[in-house]
């Protein structure tokens, strides 16, 4: 082993990583047209406080309907640009937008709940997952936020309040809840 660590093994960076429906943009299923977009009550101002306390915005999202021939990866892409363009409206920047586009049957190694995007985005951009947070309203958000040993936060919007009857007793004592993105501002601290 070298004694001089590793550049990339200095995680200095903090994240707050964000599901994209139900989070930063109001829940449609299988949302396939930029014009469905549409940004939550505060959440731009939110995420604005977010990022002026030093955190880095990553998006995590799941999107199936890629994989089910509902839109192609291409629409998701215009989407993101749409959901950038609104937000930059707030001075706010996401950092990446991480997407899985696979069908669950084919058992890919992305798709939440694994960690693996939280893990793929904390190598690229050196965060420190156990400074960060992860805001999602799915059960599997939640678990992929345990799992990678990231701080977990439930948003009882989208589909948060089914998510939130489904919790088991151990991951409830794990998860902060919140009715909203605004609401998750009282986590910054340090
Ligand atoms: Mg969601
Ligand atoms: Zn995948």
């Amino acid at each position: 082993m070298n004694s001089q660590p590793k550049k990339s093994s200095i995680q200095s960076e903090k994240a707050l990583f964000l599901d994209r429906d139900g989070v930063i943009v109001d829940y449609v299923p299988y949302l396939s047209q930029p014009s469905q977009v549409q940004i939550p009550q505060k959440a731009g101002e939110a995420l604005k406080k977010w990022q002026d306390a030093g955190y880095l915005l990553i998006v995590i999202t799941n999107q199936s309907g890629v994989g089910r021939g509902y839109f192609s990866m291409d629409m998701v892409d215009l989407i993101h640009k749409h959901i950038r363009d609104e937000y930059s409206a707030f001075g706010v920047r996401f950092e990446e937008f991480f997407v899985c586009p696979h069908l669950p049957s084919i058992q890919c190694k992305c798709r939440k709940p694994s960690p693996n995007m939280l893990f793929q985005a904390s190598q690229k951009y050196n965060i420190d997952i156990e400074r960060s947070f992860f805001v999602g309203d799915a059960s599997s958000d939640i678990e992929c936020a345990i799992s990678a040993g990231c701080n977990p936060v439930l948003l009882l919007t989208g589909r948060g309040s089914s998510t939130s009857r489904m919790l088991c007793d151990n991951d409830r004592k794990l998860v902060s809840i919140f009715n909203s993105l605004s609401e998750t501002i009282e986590l910054i601290k340090n």
